[in-house]
């Protein structure tokens, strides 16, 4: 029997290629899988009416544990992204994204090793919104400014900033929880709450009573812009940055960005009974159906899900032998390559064999 059943979603676009190139990277690490492939996006919308089948999330509720490609989000409304939705359904409320910089990836910064723990489903992303003219948002704002000093104009639209002790003490835990079983010795809690002193006020009080549990690992926390400042300017002095959603999407980017962006940049999305990794990039349709994408971000997400599975070794193996081809040069998709030259890039399916070959 193998040893782990994964849902694995290859998405659309450039997702069915570098998904293959994934599970074939995985399979040759010497651990057997069994893939659970599901479907969603537009294939799923067009067979089952829904982009995020039930039969789907099914699959991750019983297998634990996901890999996804990327999806196109379809153009119109009345589409929920099935990447909230997943977030959602799943409660997976933390969203990891470590960015370290690759030697022979174009990057401004040298020695980057950052991870960026965003917290997932609360803040101003919880959806709780109310666009403006309404009457809901008028009843909302005559509520508001009876009750505050502060006036909400009649004219506004409003969305709401939500922050419960409940959430912000499972991601800052999960945040300190990573650090020491990843050997880092640092977290940093970022926030803003010299402005919103009841909902950062209240991440940044939670996340001082957390740290006090860990003492192993130094605790700092930082304001947000200071943050970004920082991080251009003196990187090396951080290490695992726990934060709300709307700082956590930004800053996770920006880290994504120091390190050579989309196509290196891996992630996962944690929950308490589920986990789905899946890289940041979209499904690039101009690439689709080419054998030209880069494999690069799903295989690493491949070796964030093999940590969280507790196969470190297999982990370090797969970012050894991503990091040795890139470094050589010469099995590399175009984008990789300096002068983005396609007709002496390695194909998706080449890049994947030169990756195995190391391993
Ligand atoms: P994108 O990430 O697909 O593409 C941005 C740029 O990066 C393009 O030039 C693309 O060609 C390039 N690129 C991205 N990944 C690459 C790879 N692996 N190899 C080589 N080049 C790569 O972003 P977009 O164009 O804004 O979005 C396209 C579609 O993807 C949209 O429908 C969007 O909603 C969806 N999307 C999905 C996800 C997800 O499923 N997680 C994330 C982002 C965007």
């Amino acid at each position: 029997m193998a040893k782990y059943t994964v849902t694995l979603i290859p998405g659309d676009g450039i997702g069915p290629e570098v998904a293959a190139a994934t599970r074939s990277v995985l399979d040759a690490t010497g651990l057997e899988f069994e893939w659970d492939v599901q479907q969603a996006g537009s294939d799923a919308l067009d067979e089952t009416g829904s982009l995020l089948p039930e039969t789907t999330l099914a699959s991750i509720r019983k297998n634990g544990i996901g890999l996804k490609g990327p999806i196109t989000t379809p153009v119109g409304s009345g589409f929920r992204s099935v990447n909230v939705g997943l977030r959602q359904e799943l409660e997976l409320y933390a969203n990891l994204r470590p960015g370290r910089t690759i030697k022979g990836v174009q990057s401004t910064f040298d020695d980057i090793d950052l991870v960026v723990v965003r917290e997932n489903l609360e803040d101003t992303y919880a959806g709780v919104e109310f666009d403006d003219g309404t009457s809901d948002a008028a009843e909302i704002i005559s509520e508001i400014n009876a009750r505050s000093k502060k006036q909400v104009p009649a004219s506004a639209a409003i969305s709401i900033k939500m922050i419960t002790p409940e959430g912000s003490r499972r991601i800052v835990e999960y945040a300190f929880e990573y650090a020491r079983k990843n050997g880092r010795k640092k977290v940093t809690a970022v926030h803003k709450a010299n402005i919103m002193k009841h909902t950062d006020g209240l991440f940044l009080e939670v996340a001082q009573d957390v740290a006090t549990g860990y003492p192993d690992i130094e605790f700092n926390d930082r304001i947000v812009d200071n943050m970004c400042m920082q991080l251009m300017q003196k990187p090396d002095q951080y290490d695992v940055l726990v934060m709300p959603n709307l700082y956590g999407d930004i800053v996770s980017d920006l880290v994504a960005g120091m390190v050579g962006g989309l196509g290196v940049a891996p992630g996962g999305n944690i929950g308490t009974h589920a986990a789905v990794f899946e890289p940041i990039h979209g499904s690039a349709p101009s690439h689709a159906g080419k054998n030209e994408a880069n494999p690069v971000a799903m295989l690493l997400s491949g070796a964030l899900m093999l940590r969280h599975l507790g196969e470190t070794e297999a982990a370090t193996r797969v970012e050894s032998a991503v990091e040795a081809v890139i470094s050589a040069g010469t099995k590399v998709t175009y984008d990789l390559r300096a002068d983005r030259d396609p007709s002496k890039a390695a194909s998706t399916t080449e890049m994947a064999e030169a990756i195995i070959a190391e391993l």
